[in-house]
């Protein structure tokens, strides 16, 4: 019988050193510093780098990886617990060298690269001296695979590549690219599509532009693969096995999204909490005024049970080791995340009033994030089909004309079975 909700001390030894120095030294480089993924900026190296030593030489780097790969295996209960901590900040990630797409790249690299891709690209991925890219979205869609054009063909030992990619989070910065491509348009894109690792710099690989996320720097990629040539050992995992190297790391990745979400959640929470003790309207503080009152208690019932859910979720990754059977859980999840991120950051936004709304608090930028949190890895409407799929594979059709719960119905097998005794 364990129904815990107890932190071990010695690991909340580590989330409370891990709590300091992101408050102290990781949430202050926003104001100060570019793109997290620009890892060749002077001051990254001057500010980031000594702050990814002390991690590793505290053990805490790429936690999220097993201890072949240089991480702890600490699995996604212990995990979820950092990374809320962790989405406090945009810098917090890559300090901890979990970043999103490295994280779910390195894990599909590890998963399915030959040696020497492990050497090539795992390796100086997970030591962070790159940063990779994930390319699969297309411009004419991203929520249905079916609508991908991108083809790879084979030309001699090789591929060549041709197609275009959209919304491509850091291809600017990117040492390696992971796309995408159809080697056989005859079958189901789901099994016709096979990945390719393309590195930055390959002739006929151009970025056409980047966008912005509201007035976020620009960093998502509309890229143009133009007969893109890579050898034959530049393929990750089986030829047409696209789809099953995607679920290795898009798996883990929505869940480490929602625990990040809520780290930010938690911020805007503590921003609506400070500020309604803080700041008085006619003769009373906005704390003392019911309507206030119930948001705050929305925002934390709402949190509460968000978090509950994803700790939920973590913990049957960790016992079923299966993402197969923790689809339901991952879809709740990822569907949940936006509404629960865009709620509290809009009642912090409105509570602040004026301020609240300018682009001297983050609470716009937030509101803008639970829309991403909403599209990336797909959008919303998606995962609620794989949450409504999966609960009616348990459920069969009631083949009579009234169904088992049908009042009278239910009545008339009460009788049937107590009738005696009574
Ligand atoms: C911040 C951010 C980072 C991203 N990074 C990457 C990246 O690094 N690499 C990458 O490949 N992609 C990335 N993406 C793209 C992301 O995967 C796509 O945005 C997503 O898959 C949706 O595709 P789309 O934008 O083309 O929207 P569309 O496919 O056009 O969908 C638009 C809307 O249609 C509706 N819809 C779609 N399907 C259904 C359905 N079945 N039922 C009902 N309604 C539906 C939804 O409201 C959806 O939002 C990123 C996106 C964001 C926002």
């Amino acid at each position: 019988m364990a129904w815990d909700f107890e932190t071990d001390s010695d690991f909340q030894r580590e989330l409370d050193w891990i709590a300091q120095l992101v408050r102290e030294e990781v949430e202050p480089l926003e104001h100060v510093l570019g793109s997290p993924w620009d890892i060749h900026a002077p001051g990254f190296k001057k500010l980031v780098r000594p702050l990814q030593r002390i991690v590793k030489e505290r053990a805490l780097w790429a936690c999220h990886l097993g201890p072949e790969l240089g991480g702890q295996g600490y699995g996604q209960v212990k995990l979820a617990l950092m990374n809320e901590i962790l989405g406090r900040s945009t810098f917090a990630p890559i300090v901890f060298g979990a970043q999103a797409p490295d994280s779910g790249n390195s894990e599909i690299l590890a998963h399915y690269g030959t040696p020497e891709q492990k050497r090539s690209f795992l390796d100086p991925l997970l030591a962070n001296d790159v940063v990779s890219c994930f390319a699969m979205t297309e411009p004419q869609g991203g929520a249905d695979p079916q609508v991908f054009t991108t083809r790879a063909v084979r030309d001699g030992d090789g591929w060549i590549i041709t197609g275009q990619k959209w919304f491509a989070s850091n291809a600017r910065y990117a040492g390696f690219f992971i796309v995408m491509a159809i080697t056989d348009p005859e079958v189901s894109v789901y099994k016709g599509a096979t990945m390719f690792i393309v590195p930055a710099g390959t002739s006929g690989l151009n970025i056409v532009r980047n966008a912005s996320c509201a007035d976020e720097e620009a960093t998502h990629a509309y890229v143009e693969f133009d007969h893109v040539r890579v050898s034959a050992n530049h393929v990750l995992g089986p030829v047409g096995g696209a789809f099953a190297v995607a679920q290795v790391r898009l798996g883990g990745g929505r869940v480490h999204h929602a625990m990040r979400v809520i780290g930010q959640a938690q911020k805007a929470l503590d921003a609506l909490c400070e500020r309604a003790l803080s700041r008085s309207t006619q003769g009373s503080r906005l704390a003392d005024k019911q309507m206030v009152q119930e948001r705050i208690g929305d925002s934390w019932i709402e949190l509460e049970q968000f978090r509950l859910l994803v700790m939920r979720t973590a913990w049957r990754i960790d016992k079923y080791q299966d993402y197969r059977k923790v689809r339901k859980d991952i879809g709740a999840v990822k569907a949940a995340m936006p509404k629960v991120l865009h709620d509290i950051a809009a009642r912090a936004l409105h509570l602040h009033g004026s301020i609240g709304v300018s682009n001297e608090m983050p609470f716009a930028g937030l509101i803008n994030r639970s829309f991403q949190m909403g599209l990336a890895d797909g959008p919303t409407e998606v995962h609620k089909i794989t949450v409504a799929k999966e609960l009616l594979r348990e459920y069969e059709p009631c083949e009579d004309l009234f169904p088992a719960y049908h009042r009278p119905t239910a009545r008339a097998a009460a009788l049937a079975k107590f009738g005696e005794t009574l």
